[in-house]
C-alpha cells in the first residue's frame, strides 16, 4: 500500500464574497496518478489554484509529505516538492533554456544542470531549441516545454491543470506517453481535464461539479455506475477531443 503524499479535505474557498468551493478535497498517495474530472466551470481551476496557496481557503486544511501547509506561502510549497502546471504551460516570452530554468528556480546550479541535461535528453525537440523563443514553438511542442518546466524542480507531485487545452489528438496523445513515462518512474501526479482521454494514466479518479465534489473510485467502478458512464463516456466526442 502506497503512503498518502498530499490531502486537501474540506476546502471553501472563492474570489472575494463569491464562494466557489464547497467543502472540497481530494488526496494523493504516493507515486499515484489522480485525475480531477469536471466540466468548465466545475471549479477545477479553483481548487487546484487554492492546493498551491494563490487562493486562501476559508476553511479547510492542506497536508503534504506529512506537513500542514495550509498556510504556506506559494513559493515554499513549491519549494517542498509541489509542482504546477497551468494550462498556458510556459512563458512564450522567454527561450526555452529560460523557462527551464525558472522550473528549477529553487535547484542549486549544480543540480539544475543536471536536471536540465536529463529533461533534454527526454524532450529532444526542445533541445535542439535551446535559445528560441518559447512563442516560436507549435502548441504540442510548447505544452511539452510546459512539462519539461513544471519537472526542472524535481517535485514529488506535479499538479497539471487542463494539459489537453489547445491541443489536437495527436498531441494530446504525445502529452499521455510522456506523463506515463514520469508516472513510471514514480512521480506522483494529479491532473484536472475534462478529457477523458486522461484516464489512461489514473489510478483514481475523482469528479467535480458545482464547487463540490462527486464520485470517487476507480475508472472501472466509473464505467460500472450507470449515471457515470452516461455522463462521461457514452456520448462518444462530448469530452474527448
Ligand atoms: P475551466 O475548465 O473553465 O477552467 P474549472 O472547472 O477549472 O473550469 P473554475 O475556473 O475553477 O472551473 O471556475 C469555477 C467557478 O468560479 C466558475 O463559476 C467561474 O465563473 C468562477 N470563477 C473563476 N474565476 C473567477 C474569478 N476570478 N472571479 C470570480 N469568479 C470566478
Amino acid at each position: 500500500m502506497r503512503s498518502e503524499l498530499f490531502r486537501a479535505k474540506d476546502i471553501d474557498a472563492g474570489y472575494g464574497r463569491v464562494q466557489v468551493l464547497w467543502g472540497a478535497g481530494l488526496a494523493v498517495n504516493e507515486a499515484q496518478t489522480i485525475v480531477l474530472l469536471g466540466v468548465n466551470g466545475a471549479g477545477k481551476t479553483t481548487l487546484i489554484k487554492t492546493i498551491m496557496g494563490l487562493i486562501r481557503q476559508t476553511r479547510g486544511s492542506i497536508q503534504f509529505n506529512g506537513a500542514d501547509i495550509s498556510h504556506v506561502r506559494p513559493d515554499k510549497r513549491v519549494r517542498a516538492g509541489i509542482s504546477y502546471m497551468s494550462e498556458m504551460g510556459c512563458f512564450p516570452g522567454l527561450s526555452i533554456d529560460e523557462n527551464i530554468r525558472i522550473g528549477g528556480l529553487f535547484m542549486s546550479p549544480g543540480d539544475l544542470r543536471q536536471r536540465m541535461n536529463e529533461l533534454y535528453d527526454i524532450f529532444p525537440d526542445i533541445a535542439q531549441r535551446k535559445h528560441a523563443l518559447a512563442s516560436s514553438l507549435s502548441g504540442g511542442q510548447r505544452k511539452m516545454l510546459g512539462v519539461a518546466k513544471a519537472l526542472a524542480g524535481n517535485p514529488k507531485l506535479l499538479i497539471m491543470d487542463e494539459p489537453s487545452a489547445g491541443l489536437s489528438p495527436l498531441f494530446v496523445q504525445e502529452v499521455i506517453t510522456v506523463l506515463a513515462r514520469f508516472r513510471q518512474a514514480g512521480l506522483a501526479l494529479l491532473i484536472a481535464e475534462q478529457n477523458v482521454r486522461f484516464l489512461a494514466l489514473a489510478d483514481h479518479v475523482v469528479t467535480m461539479s458545482g464547487g463540490r465534489m462527486g464520485f470517487s473510485g476507480t475508472v472501472q467502478a466509473m464505467h460500472d455506475d450507470d449515471m457515470l458512464r452516461k455522463a462521461y463516456f457514452d456520448i462518444k466526442g462530448k469530452h474527448g477531443a
